[in-house]
């Protein structure tokens, strides 16, 4: 075992594998609805950040389609996951009433949110860790830099606080709380990427998330992206650059991504990740033949 995956650690607690249903609560974002923005973050396709969500706002037609989809291969426990847009963004009775459907179903062992740290007010914390009570409740905040100069260009709407205080919140009431990081943002060195990966190793969080940085077509970055005003990783750069995030997660940290699914319909670049088995194969193998060990930094 070179690092502590998800799949591992799920896999012990429930004695089979455990799949995500990625939901879509039909939320906006503070970014697109002009409280902050209009435009998103300058990465953030026009689909939302979970551009594989299926339509519609029936979490129970969601489920049921999303584990026909899963069926074939055997799945039998299910994570319901919130992931399009800001999914803490909006009426807490109304998240109430979203969270609860999603959670309703005996075999939905947990509810994942993908959010912001600043959509995070103090009645939804209560109702967060009020669900906890019930099934684990996990929160997954989009942080992807600490680097402010970079936070400003990708648009991120918010400061290096507002992460710290809605992790200390969230840990404060019991809630998992797992850390998107991006690697390869323009302008980033790798230095600093791991910079950003020390912080959260030490922000109290339970797990991280590592994404490759993907340019989509219908967004902002893809004009800087033509304008030549950077590159984007090679895989085999990004296996050696992940493979340095890995050994400086702490050891006890869950990883539960190695790289992102970039959405095909309008992915730029790089166009290798496309290709997630020889992604994968090619991260596996360095990690072999590397030796990497979580922690080892
Ligand atoms: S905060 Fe998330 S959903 Fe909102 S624009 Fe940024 S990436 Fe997209």
């Amino acid at each position: 075992m070179y690092y502590r995956s998800i799949n591992e650690v799920l896999k012990a607690q429930y004695g089979c594998k455990v799949y995500k249903l990625a939901l879509d609560g039909g939320f906006t974002c503070p970014n697109r609805d002009g409280t902050l923005g209009t435009r998103g973050c300058i990465f953030c396709g026009g689909d939302g950040s979970g551009a594989f969500a299926a339509a519609g706002p029936d979490v129970a037609a969601q489920l049921a389609a999303a584990k026909a989809r899963v069926a074939a291969k055997g799945g039998k426990k299910f994570i319901a996951y919130f992931q399009s847009f800001t999914s803490t963004y909006g009426p807490v009775e109304r998240l109430r009433s979203l969270y609860e459907a999603a959670m309703a179903p005996d075999d939905v062992v947990a509810l994942s949110v993908a959010t912001r740290p600043d959509c995070l007010p103090e009645p939804v914390l209560d109702l967060l860790e009020e669900l906890n009570w019930k099934k684990p409740v996990w929160v997954e905040l989009g942080l992807q830099t600490i680097h402010e100069a970079t936070a400003q260009y990708i648009r991120r709407g918010w400061e290096l606080p507002v992460f710290d205080r809605a992790v200390a919140e969230l840990k404060r009431r019991g809630v998992t709380v797992i850390v998107h990081v991006i690697l390869g943002l323009p302008g980033e060195t790798r230095e600093q990427i791991l910079e950003t990966v020390d912080y959260v190793g030490r922000s109290g969080a339970d797990g991280v998330k590592f994404q490759l940085l993907h340019v989509l077509d219908d967004t902002d970055l893809y004009v800087d992206y033509v304008a030549g005003k950077f590159r984007t990783l090679e895989l085999e750069e990004y296996a050696a650059l992940l493979a340095d995030c890995v050994r400086h997660t702490p050891p006890q940290m869950v990883i539960h991504r190695l790289t992102g699914d970039g959405y095909k319909k309008h992915l730029a670049a790089p166009l290798w990740s496309g290709d997630k088995k020889r992604t994968l194969n090619t991260i596996n193998q360095y990690f072999q033949d590397h030796d990497v060990i979580q922690g080892q930094k």
